[in-house]
């Protein structure tokens, strides 16, 4: 007899509570809901959880000591004071790189502010001249690391590097990358279509999976890709091997027209007569990744 009552009570109170809901409150809700989900990806992403921990343990102490213990609720308290502006610090590229993101996301109405679309014929020029260029780097076992900037501005690791502006060519990239040229360390990276800097830092991937033959290149490739949604070619100067880094995930030993297709289906705009209902002939990154599974690193989970 309690349980109904107590269960219609609960269900009274939550339909009002649902009815007497309005438009901003559910606003509020989802945009809380986003920004928590935000908060855990990050977590995830960045090993953060036990600093998480940390965190929860000081709110509950706070909690439990306010107004009992009333010392220890004054320590908590300078804490957490001093510890919001810690956190700020320690977390500086990872707020920087969020809210970057978060800028040049794809969220409808922003889009309004997002830069018109980028000549068609010069991103396939720079594909055509970078599968040549790794096709002869691959031959000559000569070093690469080529990052193909998408949505996410990637202008953090362009500070890092020498500035430069140029068209994409075979002769530019092989000589940047040539053992004795003073640029040859390091990323290119090409905004639409055209190289903007060389002897870039990336960041380190984090991932512990990764196959152990792969060096700091690699490791470099594959965190550009694992932090934003560049497009990333990496010749190897040990094997000769082309391999190309996206989400994290690395497809190793392609083909020049392997990577051609790749580089095509990754960089430029669909167009309606490419469009192809079933999927089959469209070499995208997840098509190629199932038909040989072996060959793409596992992503750390
Ligand atoms: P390879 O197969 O070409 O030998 P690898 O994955 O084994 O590649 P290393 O031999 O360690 O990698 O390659 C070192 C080169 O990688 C450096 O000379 C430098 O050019 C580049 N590199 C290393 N770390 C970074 C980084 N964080 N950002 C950009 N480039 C990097
Ligand atoms: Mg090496």
């Amino acid at each position: 007899m309690e349980i109904t009552e107590l269960l219609t009570t609960v269900i009274h109170r939550l339909t009002n509570f649902i009815f007497s809901l309005q438009l901003w409150d559910v606003l509020d809700i989802l945009v809380i809901a986003y920004l928590i989900y935000r908060l855990l990806l990050l977590v995830r992403k960045t090993n953060t959880s036990r600093l998480l921990k940390g965190v929860l343990v000081v709110i509950v102490l706070m909690w439990l000591s306010a107004e009992r213990m009333l010392a220890l609720s004054f320590v908590l308290e300078r804490i957490v004071e001093w510890g919001v502006l810690a956190l700020i610090i320690l977390f500086q590229p990872e707020i920087r790189r969020g809210l970057e993101q978060l800028g040049s996301s794809q969220i409808p109405f922003l889009q309004i502010f997002a830069k018109p679309q980028v000549d068609r014929q010069t991103v396939e020029d720079a594909i055509a001249q970078t599968v040549s260029a790794c096709g002869d780097m691959s031959k000559s076992r000569t070093g690469a690391l080529i990052v193909f900037e998408r949505k996410n501005q990637l202008d953090e690791m362009l500070r890092s590097g020498t500035k430069l502006d140029a068209e994409v060519s075979s002769e530019l990239l092989k000589n940047i990358f040539f053992v004795k040229a003073p640029m040859h360390d390091g990323a290119v990276i090409v905004r639409e279509g055209r190289v903007l800097g060389a002897g870039c830092m990336l960041p380190l991937s984090r991932n512990v999976n990764l196959s152990r033959d792969l060096g700091m290149r690699h490791r470099a490739g594959i965190g550009m890709s694992e932090n934003s949604d560049a497009v990333v070619v990496l010749v190897s100067e040990e094997t000769g091997s082309i391999s190309v880094a996206v989400g994290g995930m690395l497809k190793r030993h392609l083909m020049t027209e392997t990577l051609e297709q790749l580089l095509r289906n990754e960089l430029l705009p669909q167009q309606p007569e490419e469009e192809d209902p079933d999927g089959k002939k469209r070499m995208n990154w997840k098509g190629l990744l199932g038909m040989d599974k072996k060959e793409g690193e596992k992503k750390d989970e």
